[in-house]
């Protein structure tokens, strides 16, 4: 194994910060990360770009590891992403292996998750066990969990979070508590928000047609069934063609009741 890489194996098994000092490092990262993003404004911020998961991994690479992660990388390269799709994962790590050329790594955060929570429906939440105040709070607790997937990639060549290494080493480093989020899914807002849940009764319009449905599902748009004599057959024997409607547009008809 290169030397970069049991170097930063080393560091991630044997940082141990004290909380304090690992929040005022984190503070110090909140601060440059909206003094220098050209789209976070505020803690509460309405945008994020790819550009600041990248000033994320800097000032973190610096700040609790040294810069060992930028140097196990050494020329292989790393990208980030704000995924628009992510509707469970608050954030996801991958390792691409090109059966010619070097691997390569990317970082993706979740925007949906980011922008449904902090927005309508009012609870407390927590990621990675710990209580956040705003979107900026939950995006570096996400950002911290990925990265040290990153970090277990390049030393081990494995990550896995529901395993006691990285469980260790978020805890140690970060003062993480858990491996999920509890952040507000689509579902949950539709709930919340417009009493839509699966079963519901909707009207919706599709080219000035009104139309009456079924809400199946709710991922980033609602799925709603609409009973149609040429619509694919489902298991209670019914004809139904399926609708992808925002959930804006969607009127409860009857709610259900639980
Ligand atoms: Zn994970």
């Amino acid at each position: 194994m290169d030397a970069s890489r049991t170097e930063l194996a080393d560091l991630a098994l044997r940082t141990s910060l004290n909380r304090d000092v690992a929040r005022q490092r984190t503070a110090l990262i909140s601060e440059t990360l909206l003094s220098r993003s050209r789209s976070l404004r505020d803690p509460n911020f309405r945008a994020i770009h790819a550009d600041d998961l990248a000033l994320l991994f800097d000032s973190y690479d610096a700040a609790f590891l040294r810069g060992g992660c930028r140097r196990a990388l050494g020329s292989l390269r790393l990208d980030f992403r704000i995924s628009t799709r992510m509707t469970r994962a608050g954030g996801k790590t991958f390792r691409y292996s090109p059966r010619r050329g070097d691997p390569w790594f990317e970082i993706a955060v979740s925007a949906p998750l980011l922008f449904q929570t902090f927005r309508d429906v009012d609870r407390s939440v927590t990621v990675c066990g710990c209580e956040c105040g705003h979107r900026l709070d939950a995006l570096l607790r996400i950002f911290e969990h990925e990265l040290i997937h990153l970090v277990e990639l390049l030393a081990w060549n494995e990550s896995e979070c529901s395993e006691s290494r990285f469980q260790g080493i978020t805890s140690r480093l970060f003062g993480h508590a858990a491996h999920t989020h509890n952040l507000i899914t689509q579902s949950e807002r539709a709930a919340a928000q417009f009493g839509l849940r699966p079963g519901s009764r909707v009207r919706f319009q599709h080219e000035g047609t009104d139309y009456d449905g079924i809400l199946n599902r709710v991922t980033k748009r609602a799925t709603i069934l609409v009973e149609h004599p040429r619509g694919e057959r489902y298991s209670n024997g019914r004809r139904y063609i399926k609708f992808y409607v925002p959930l804006e547009q969607l009127i409860l008809l009857d709610p259900v009741r639980r």
